[in-house]
């Protein structure tokens, strides 16, 4: 085997899931990238986060499989090049089928449409931004929660506001200055209904102990408790955030306090009851509803615990 091979072999993924993706964007930046003047690395970069589901890790290797390419002289771009509108388009459809998705769910009986923005700075994982919170906001009434899982938060709220958000959660230990930040976040009017304000919620990691809420819990709309380290998706409840839910619970009690609580993270039929018990107002559910067969059951028998 060559150097070039040897290159390649090292650069696939091992697991079968991801060769795939890997295998398909390799094939993207082989036929259509390289050599192609009108795309900037940033945009060739947003179409493979796009396409490797936000993999910062793959996108890497797939970046590196180019470079590697490029450092042998092959010559591989014979399609030919790929304009900004072809990007566009690509994305547009893309973003049309994540629409397609948030319709069926917003029919099926849930109240909120969670979305989880990861910046790979805050949490390992990047996800998705403004563009694609923008893009999908026709497809539901709902209102949208955006979970801020990113460093510098009090950077985006606006865009993420523009963009159509109607609850913006923060983390409170990815802000120093919390209290201006929930200031700053309710002085901005709800772009989908002026009437209606933009609620604010912080949320606490689960080696964070709820005290950091003592002086700010009276400001905020809904407490949010990660029950996982927040980065990735299908990941187990961790049992001690039973204790904090109580916790969080007896201090909005003892303040006399409409502030709800939310929890996020490892959330099944086998541990929400303990977590409605404990003082949870709002399950987020990722793999609870969508590994299930019937998505619209799951979703009703988790409605019906917390009643
Ligand atoms: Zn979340």
């Amino acid at each position: 085997m060559d150097d070039k091979n040897t290159d390649y072999v090292a650069l696939i993924p091992q697991d079968d899931s991801i060769e795939y993706k890997f295998e398909e964007a390799v094939n993207f930046i082989e036929n259509k990238v390289i050599n192609a003047d009108g795309l900037t690395l940033a945009e060739v970069f947003q179409v493979l986060v796009q396409m490797l589901n936000g993999d910062l890790e793959l996108v890497k290797k797939v970046l590196a499989y180019a470079n590697i390419m490029a450092k042998h002289g092959m010559k591989v771009a014979k399609e030919s090049q790929l304009s900004r509108a072809d990007v566009r388009r690509a994305l547009e459809a893309d973003f049309a089928k994540l629409g397609e998705e948030v319709r069926k769910i917003s029919d099926l009986g849930v109240d909120y449409i969670h979305i989880d923005v990861m910046d790979g700075n805050f949490v390992p994982n990047i996800t998705i931004g403004p563009s694609v919170v923008s893009a999908i906001r026709k497809y539901s009434n709902l209102p949208f929660d955006v979970h801020l899982m990113v460093k510098s938060p009090g950077n985006h709220i606006e865009s993420f506001i523009n963009a159509g958000a109607d609850i913006i959660t923060v983390h409170a230990e990815a802000e120093t200055h919390l209290e201006r930040l929930i200031r700053k976040i309710k002085s901005y009017k709800n772009v989908n209904d002026e009437k209606k304000p933009i609620q604010v919620g912080v949320s606490i990691v689960p080696s964070t102990s709820p005290s950091v809420l003592e002086y700010i819990i009276h400001e905020l709309d809904i407490v949010l408790i990660m029950t996982v380290n927040p980065g990735f998706g299908g990941q187990e409840f961790i049992h001690s955030q039973l204790n904090k839910i109580s916790t969080i619970k007896k201090m909005i009690q003892e303040r006399n306090l409409k502030t709800q609580i939310s929890v996020d993270g490892g959330i099944n039929f086998f541990n929400a009851a303990d977590i409605i018990k404990a003082g949870a107002d709002i399950l987020v559910a990722g793999s609870a509803i969508f590994k299930a067969e019937d998505i619209k059951k799951a979703v009703n028998d988790l409605k019906n615990l917390l009643l």
